[in-house]
């Protein structure tokens, strides 16, 4: 017997925790586009919230699950997997030449980066504290709520995990004014992307690195957004001439196949040893198997170059929408993370777009969030501006 939508939706109200506000049912993906349960057809500017970047169900990505299925899906991480090997030296390869730790969201990701700088300041001088930033995101979990500036995430569940501190983002004096002798690092995202996608300037990316440095601090960057290619670079931090002594990962690392990681310069890579960190599920054949095709088909379709240049015709187009509607104040973002600063009606403009078949997402105060997919055509995003214009439209 096949439910009924409504019998659907009881079931989810009855047995699923109401940790969501959302109404929509989707049942099938292809490229930039979605399907609901009665076979009405979406445009995606959201995927997943920048995770399946490549498109929903890529072929190269299904079919590489697919076979890796068959084959060996998880053995633990007491085994070797090849898959594993190969994957950390592509990623290696990309960014800085690190060490890689995998293990399967963002929040875990950044609670291995966090126990990285733990454990780095516990041999440098006994220092735990870390810096993070206004309006910064970080996960949902027990640390990374601490990390996270904005207090309703944080709300009822005290107390809260000490050792974080907070200072104004983009404001290199605010951090430096932050650090005493128990800091031991300063975390941040380079494109804030929940928190409204507020982009870091130049200065303040490469002044925390000196700043860093001159203070023996990590930098610690958190591209579970902005990684992936999403910001026109495989790692955001690319677009600020820095390198940073550790990254995390995850969102698009498997196309929507769940995965997380954390890659530290390998000079530091001694901190750690068998027993010191682990994860049951990280890195298991099936989710590299994921991973790898991701990053092949990247270099074979040439997905950064795309997003170079759909990043600029989205731009402009929005930037046409900007002149057209005064209810856009800005756009901003990098690549293809695009913020348009709103205001009070952006949870209505979000639902214009969607009775317009748009999938948008919101972000930070009054912030419509646009992550369509890294292979989004120049027709698609004409697509997409002309129905964000019919739901302006409504709104005016
Ligand atoms: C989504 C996100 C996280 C949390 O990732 P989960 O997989 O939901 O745990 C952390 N940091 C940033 C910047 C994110 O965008």
């Amino acid at each position: 017997m096949k439910e009924t939508l409504a019998q659907l939706l009881q079931l989810d109200r009855d047995f699923v925790l109401p940790t969501y506000g959302r109404e929509l049912m989707l049942v099938r993906g292809e490229g930039s586009r979605v399907w609901d349960y009665y076979g009405n057809e979406y445009l995606d500017f959201g995927m997943g919230i920048s995770v399946c970047n490549l498109g929903h169900c890529h072929p190269a990505v299904t079919a590489a699950i697919q076979e890796q299925a068959a084959r060996l899906v998880h053995c633990s991480n007491l085994y070797h997997n090849e898959l594993q090997a190969r994957l950390a030296a592509v990623i290696a390869g990309l960014s800085f030449g690190g060490k890689v730790f995998f293990c399967n969201s963002g929040a875990e990701a950044n609670e291995g980066m966090i126990k990285f700088a733990r454990r780095w300041g516990s041999r440098n001088g006994a220092r735990s504290e870390i810096i993070c930033a206004s309006h910064c995101f970080h996960g949902r979990t027990l640390a990374t709520l601490a990390a996270t500036a904005t207090a309703k995430y944080r709300e009822g569940f005290a107390p809260d995990m000490g050792g974080f501190v907070f200072a104004t983002y983009n404001d290199l004096q605010a951090v430096r004014d932050a650090i005493n002798s128990n800091t031991v690092a300063v975390m941040v995202e380079p494109v804030q992307g929940e928190g409204g996608v507020h982009p870091a300037s130049k200065e303040f990316l490469q002044g925390l690195r000196q700043l860093c440095d001159e203070k023996n601090l990590l930098l610690l960057l958190d591209e579970v957004q902005t990684g992936m290619g999403r910001c026109g670079h495989y790692f955001a931090y690319e677009n600020f001439g820095i390198v940073p002594d550790a990254i995390s990962l995850a969102k698009a690392l498997g196309n929507g196949f769940p995965m997380g990681a954390f890659v530290i310069r390998s000079d530091y890579a001694s901190l750690f040893a068998p027993g010191v960190h682990g994860s049951t599920f990280g890195g298991t054949p099936l989710a590299c198997a994921a991973s790898l095709a991701v990053f092949r088909t990247m270099e074979e379709e040439n997905v950064i170059d795309n997003v170079r240049q759909m990043s600029r015709y989205l731009f402009a187009r929005l930037e046409e929408l900007k002149r057209e509607f005064a209810m856009i104040k800005e756009v901003r973002g990098l690549g293809l993370l695009i913020g348009l600063q709103i205001g009070d009606k952006v949870k209505e403009l979000q639902k214009a777009c969607l009775d317009q078949r748009l999938l948008v997402l919101t972000a930070g105060e009054g912030v419509l969030r646009m992550l369509p997919s890294l292979k989004v055509s120049r027709e698609e995003i004409d697509l997409a501006c002309q129905k964000l214009r019919q739901a302006l439209l409504k709104l005016a």
